[in-house]
């Protein structure tokens, strides 16, 4: 049998890091880690090739060789997923397909022959099951979540990995919160789900046997979910593991703001290596924190909890949502607030959106307010409802906050709050890489010569360098960054 996996082409977002990567004369930022994983499932002795369109372009020929076209992906890449799907149609060739999009939105997708739907750990072996007595069905499902110790490693080798900036594993799936407009707990549950000691270090040692060196996205809906079981058992096992293997790996993942109440789990994440973490912070408002259900975050002083994390040696990118119901019209400046003082440099702000399958899309179908299905980009300034907010209140505020934050003077300013806060671990090495001196070079052209408000990065640069020459490549990664949402925000 011969698979065609192809994963579907990411729109120019904040969250594609597309003009950043080029820098690191990379393609992608992050792997399809789903249809790598699905291919540890299939068959030994069957023949897999994998395309990735945000690395390469897609060929009939390469389409007719497949006797299955597997493909994934989220709501964010709907377009390319249908474009993909009518030219295997054309081409005779079998679909089959998974991943949150299809779990989610099957029933609006045209032209695929098979739905390999929720977690592929029980539905995909019913398939191939299937198939083998000749006789597959349309549509695969299943309200079981499977025990994740079931996964098999993702097959390394069908990426070709030096084109990605980072490699992504899994430890878990599920989060134990409730936020309403999260469609997460839906999909993967309200209990974690975690992978054993021994399974988890096997897929560290896959990579690094794979070759590769640098950073890790630890792709968990929420990495700490089973506070005591990272504490006693993962994360020193990840400490004595860097240590065997001389810290090949730097660490990503996301979080809840909970991390900051537990100090001991903040320090064995830097030990083990952690130096980024995501966190929803939403909004400062607090009400609107309690009419979306995210009480982990009412109450907390945002800027004292960011600070203390990058004190501890975590830079934290925030995700920040605007429309709430209960949104007041001051919202835009109070949120400028929050992201300037807390030295949150990457703030992903986006329109509340109502996902399917999350507690929003249903209390607002029920109001009559929902008008079509989430786009997964939810900083392009679609919203997929009709806020309580006036709609140009809102778009105007919405897009004067992002050309705000992302103005030079703003940005800059932003990434030496973080600067002056952040503590990288001593223990830390500040490897450097022929792509980060390439980096450095491509952002003095692009940043310091070419771009309109040049002193900007220079100010930068040498104050970085005489002040906190250590943080030098992280803030070089800042500006960096900077140019990238400076261009997402013109086209919005
Ligand atoms: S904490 Fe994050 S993953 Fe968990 S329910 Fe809330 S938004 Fe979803």
């Amino acid at each position: 049998m011969k698979v065609l996996m192809i994963y579907p082409q990411t729109p120019d977002t904040f969250w594609s890091f597309k003009n950043a990567v080029r820098f690191v004369s990379k393609k992608a930022s992050s792997i399809p880690l789903g249809l790598i994983t699905v291919a540890g499932l299939l068959p030994a002795d069957w023949n897999i090739r994998l395309i990735d369109l945000n690395i390469t372009n897609l060929k009939d020929k390469d389409i007719l060789w497949a006797d299955f076209v597997f493909l994934s992906g989220m709501n964010i890449h709907l377009e390319s997923f249908q474009k993909i799907v009518r030219r295997c149609n054309e081409l005779n060739v079998k679909v089959v397909a998974g991943g949150s999009m299809a779990t989610m939105e099957h029933e609006h997708i045209l032209g695929v022959d098979h739905f390999i739907l929720n977690e592929a750990e029980i539905t995909l072996p019913q398939f191939l099951e299937d198939l083998k007595q000749g006789n597959p069905q349309p549509i695969y499902q299943t309200t079981e979540f499977p025990d994740i110790a079931k996964a098999p490693l993702p097959r390394w080798d069908l990426l070709d990995q030096q084109k990605y900036v980072s490699m992504d594993l899994q430890y878990s799936r599920g989060c134990p919160f409730n936020c309403e407009f999260c469609s997460i707990t839906t999909l993967n549950g309200h209990k974690p789900r975690t992978k054993s000691r021994t399974q988890f270090l096997a897929e560290l040692d896959s990579v690094y046997a794979s070759g590769w060196r640098g950073s890790v996205f630890i792709v968990d809906d929420n990495f700490i979910g089973n506070r005591k079981k990272l504490k006693q058992e993962i994360l020193p096992a990840m400490i004595d593991w860097a240590e065997e293997h001389n810290y090949p790996f730097n660490y990503g993942t996301e979080t809840s703001i909970n991390i900051c109440d537990d100090s001991e789990l903040i320090d064995l994440m830097v030990a083990a290596g952690f130096e980024h973490i995501f966190i929803g912070i939403e909004t400062p408002n607090h009400t609107s924190l309690t009419e979306c259900g995210k009480y982990q975050n009412v109450g907390r002083d945002i800027i004292a909890s960011v600070k203390q994390l990058h004190q501890k040696g975590l830079r934290v990118s925030g995700g920040f949502i605007i429309g709430f119901d209960n949104d007041p019209e001051d919202i835009f400046e109070a949120q400028i607030n929050l992201i300037q003082k807390s030295g949150v440099v990457t703030a992903m702000v986006g329109l509340l959106n109502a996902p399917t399958g999350s507690r929003l899309y249903d209390r607002l179908k029920n109001e009559n307010r929902l008008l079509n299905f989430f786009n997964g980009n939810n900083v392009d300034g679609s919203i997929n409802f009709v806020p309580k907010m006036n709609y140009k209140l809102l778009m105007n505020g919405y897009v004067s906050l992002l050309r705000f934050i992302y103005a030079q003077p703003n940005y800059y300013r932003r990434v030496i709050t973080f600067l002056k806060e952040y503590q990288l671990p001593l223990k830390n090495k500040v490897s450097v890489t022929i792509h980060d001196i390439g980096a450095l070079f491509k952002s003095i052209w692009k940043l310091g010569v070419l771009e309109h408000g040049r002193h900007y990065y220079w100010r930068l640069f040498f104050y970085t360098l005489f002040r906190f020459p250590r943080k030098f490549p992280t803030a070089i990664t800042m500006a960096i960054y900077g140019y990238h949402f400076r261009k997402v925000v013109r086209t919005i």
